[in-house]
């Protein structure tokens, strides 16, 4: 008997964010094809992706359209660089495209194969723009705990996830992280109008303590994503704009998730109203059909980098590479042709919310919120209403439940998150929520 495919893969794969140990002999769950909003495994098991892969889907699997523009540019030009002074018309269309779905007075970009170089771009960019400006002391960064910026060095610095500095330290110097505005998790003792005021004056706070003249840059997604599909209270953006006004200060606006239509607007920037300086995206640019990133750049920055920068040393082999920029544009065009944002605007999202709140009369579900297409359930013990201990790993064990009834759910500690492909019906909406609810009820 030939080993089979999983035996074959834990022999020889080591996987992104898993336990090698723990997969045991069965090993990891192996995903053959898909169509629409479903995947199917290997042991003929269809699932409603309740994830977009990893939120990045979001014109759903096997979109002919796609395939064609990689198809055609492949044969076209698969490969050539953007580096010295060359490059070809997928960059350039994909550029303008991006530039004018961006806030307007974002009017550049630069591309880079994932979020996690777009992170670790914003992170030379600022270093840079400060340099130009004359500040070069410049050079602290505020991010914000269990924010998720990425996996490369500057990535995982930037973010505020505790294990993955346990493991990856020393990160980078003079980045810094204060409290994120998570009411259900940390703020339940004030309202959360009080809250959000509260996370802002943190910020403040800190840049006070780093010497204002010495900060550099914020930091944060638009909702935190991979943190538990955190949407802050109203309060805390318009607080947060006001305390960088008062400072000479760069927001940077990781839209890696919230970009591209996940929270009913092309940007999460543009529903909170942020104009910020530096926009990293990536995910759901492509739908994930191919691994593109990039970062869009305020004029503000821009003008200084171009004006006075002369060469800027650095970029990726892959920046802006044909056939994933020919892929992103078409995915980009099909979203404007089926009115994909509006639609999860003025129709999905409302619907979501109004199915997904439903679940809050489960007795293991202390919240259940969703914006847009991203939605979260917290999950609580029953008999005293307050979270589990986390060495019980219910999530885990809820998610791995979701799994087995038809349902990708993700789970983050004890929150239970999705975000389904933009392009699910009502129907499959109905579905998700019933598998969900099925899903807590075997939890129970
Ligand atoms: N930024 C955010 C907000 C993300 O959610 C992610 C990935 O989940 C990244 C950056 C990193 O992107 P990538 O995995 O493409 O490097």
């Amino acid at each position: 008997m030939p080993p089979s495919l999983p035996a074959l893969d834990r022999a020889h794969h080591l996987h992104p964010f898993t336990d090698f140990k723990a997969l045991g002999e069965e090993g990891s769950r192996v995903i053959t094809h898909a169509e629409g909003v479903y995947i199917h495994d290997a042991e003929g098991h269809r699932l409603l992706d309740g994830m977009a892969g990893l939120w990045c889907v979001n014109l759903g699997y096997g979109r002919r359209e796609l395939v064609d523009a990689a198809a055609e540019q492949m044969l076209q030009l698969p490969y050539y660089n953007t580096f010295f002074k060359t490059t070809h018309p997928p960059a350039v269309g994909l550029a303008e495209k991006l530039c004018r779905l961006a806030p307007a007075h974002m009017n550049h970009v630069f591309f880079t194969g994932s979020g996690s170089e777009a992170n670790d771009t914003v992170l030379r960019m600022v270093r840079r723009y400060w340099a130009l400006r004359g500040k070069p002391w410049k050079q602290w960064v505020i991010g914000r705990e269990n924010g998720y910026h990425g996996s490369t060095l500057a990535g995982m610095s930037l973010g505020g996830m505790a294990l993955m500095h346990e493991q990856g330290g020393p990160g980078v110097p003079c980045i810094t992280h204060v409290r994120q505005p998570y009411w259900f998790g940390e703020g339940r003792d004030q309202s959360p109008e009080a809250f959000g005021h509260a996370c802002a004056a943190a910020i403040e706070e800190r840049i006070l303590a780093l010497g204002e003249e010495n900060v550099a840059a914020f930091i944060a997604e638009p909702v935190q994503g991979a943190g538990g599909a955190i949407m802050p209270p109203a309060s805390y953006w318009p607080a947060v704009k006001a305390v960088l006004a008062r400072y000479d200060i760069l927001l940077v606006v990781d839209e890696v998730i919230c970009g591209f239509g996940r929270l009913g607007e092309w940007f999460g920037s543009v529903l909170y109203d942020l104009a910020p300086d530096l926009m990293p995206i990536a995910k759901g640019l492509s739908s994930g059909y191919l691994p593109i990133g990039g970062v869009l750049v305020g004029d503000r920055v821009a003008d200084t980098l171009i004006e006075e920068g002369g060469e800027f040393f650095h970029g990726f082999t892959y920046s802006g590479h044909p056939v994933c920029a020919a892929v992103a544009l078409r995915n980009l065009e099909i979203m404007e042709e089926e009115g994909v944002v509006e639609r999860v605007r003025d129709d999905l999202g409302p619907y979501l919310a109004r199915r997904w709140s439903e679940l809050a009369d489960h007795p293991l579900v202390g919240e259940a919120r969703s914006l847009g297409l991203m939605g979260a359930l917290e999950l609580v013990d029953p008999t005293t209403g307050g979270r589990f201990d986390r060495a019980l790993a219910v999530g885990t064990l809820c998610r791995d439940i979701s799994f087995a009834c038809g349902l990708v759910m993700r789970s983050v500690g004890d929150t239970m998150i999705i975000s389904p492909p933009l392009v699910i019906t009502h129907e499959q909406i109905d579905e998700l929520v019933s598998l969900a609810r099925e899903a807590l009820d075997e939890t129970a």
